[in-house]
């Protein structure tokens, strides 16, 4: 029993949520949140964090569910990784180590259709990203020409002292903005114009994505060394992680596709042939064998028809058909006909009535309105046509 969900809450998931959909719910907030992308949410990206790290681990996540917060918190749950180290480690960011002398790995999510993880598709993205200065190679000016800058001295920050109130002094140290905390700087003549001593310029890249057939909602394609550049530091890499759209028919659920199928019931009785348009856009047609009926909710699947299996394309995982039977309307037949039907139809069951059992009306729910409202329709034994709409009456 799940007493307490706010972890679930903050991924937006129910607390029976599976591990897939759980990873899917992180991964969308923890690209939408990140600092990088929203530094004013700071304390949003550490929440969800703290909560993936929790419910992403089976045993956490059983202490979670049976004693929520405090429980994880008593015992001794928590593995003190920053929400960084939890998002690097969900989107292979390398770690501490290797992040001093690289630059960040940058992270983008791509919305791909199910067709194009279908058939395979390559699709151009335009990311901006700062590269080393042509003019200067990252120099940021003349060679030999930079200075120790005046303003800080070359310490590269400044000091400011506040009065905070009689005898009250507060000091705030900073980054020196004249020289960017470097210590040193050019003055206006020596530096360079192309990059205003910045060292790198901003500049579009178009990165090719190919989506090889039969990928996945959030594999990841990596970019390496095409993050941004900075002078003396290796660049970090592009992670590109696919995010499936939903598909009008079809459902994925890993290399099988999952799709509903509306027939009538006469069809569902006697028998069909209809047509499924694959994502690849053929036509294949599926019936019926001769005197089969289709119950509701049957499922059947048509073998190869499914996603093509990654790096192995040639291979497919099922289709799988789920039969949804379309009952008809009240009064679709006349009254008159009706023994007709019934003479094609397996025998109703004889049920015995005696003088002590109670007669007493099915009444209709209404699932739609908060409180369970109660529409009956009062049937008497020989009355065939039941009157939609009348409340439920007391007899
Ligand atoms: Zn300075
Ligand atoms: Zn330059």
């Amino acid at each position: 029993m799940v007493h307490e969900t706010g972890y679930y809450d903050l991924l937006g998931v129910s607390p029976k949520a599976s591990m897939d959909e759980i990873k899917k719910a992180y991964r969308k907030l923890a690209l939408k949140y990140h600092p990088d992308k929203n530094p004013n949410e700071g304390e949003k990206f550490k929440l969800i964090s703290q909560a993936y790290e929790v419910v992403s681990d089976p045993k956490k996540r059983d202490l979670y569910d049976q004693g929520g917060e405090q429980a994880i918190k008593e015992g001794g749950m928590n593995s003190g990784a920053s929400p960084m180290d939890i998002f690097d480690m969900f989107f292979g960011g390398g770690g501490r180590m290797q992040r001093e002398r690289r630059g960040k790995n940058v992270v983008h999510q791509l919305a791909v259709t199910l067709e194009e993880m279908y058939n395979g598709s390559t699709r151009k993205l335009g990311l901006q990203k700062n590269v080393i200065c042509e003019k200067c190679d990252g120099y940021g000016g003349k060679k030999g020409a930079l200075e120790k800058c005046s303003n800080c001295k070359g310490r590269g920050v400044q000091i400011r002292v506040q009065q905070l109130g009689p005898g009250m002094i507060q000091q705030i140290q900073s980054m020196c903005p004249d020289c960017q905390g470097q210590g040193e700087k050019f003055n206006s003549k020596d530096r360079c114009k192309n990059c205003n001593g910045h060292k790198v310029e901003r500049k579009k890249k178009i990165l090719e994505v190919h989506i090889d057939k039969g990928m996945k909602d959030g594999q990841k394609i990596t970019f390496h060394g095409e993050g941004d550049q900075e002078p003396g530091l290796e660049p970090g890499d592009v992670i590109i992680v696919l995010d499936q759209k939903e598909h009008p028919r079809f459902q994925r659920q890993g290399n099988d596709l999952i799709m509903k199928m509306d027939i009538k019931l006469a069809e569902a009785l006697c028998g069909f042939r209809k047509t499924i348009q694959t994502l690849d856009n053929r036509m294949l047609i599926v019936s019926t064998k001769p005197g089969e009926v289709i119950k509701h909710n049957d499922i059947k699947f048509v073998q190869n028809e499914g996603m093509p299996i990654h790096r192995d394309p040639y291979e497919r995982g099922m289709l799988i058909v789920q039969f949804q039977v379309e009952f008809p309307e009240n009064h679709w037949l006349p009254e008159h006909l009706m023994f007709q039907l019934e003479r094609l139809l397996p025998p109703r069951e004889d049920v015995m009535i005696t003088d002590d059992m109670e007669e007493v009306d099915l009444c209709e729910v209404d699932l739609n309105s908060q409180q369970k409202r109660y529409h009956g329709e009062a049937y008497e034994e020989d009355e065939e046509r039941p009157r939609g709409g009348v409340q439920c009456q007391t007899q």
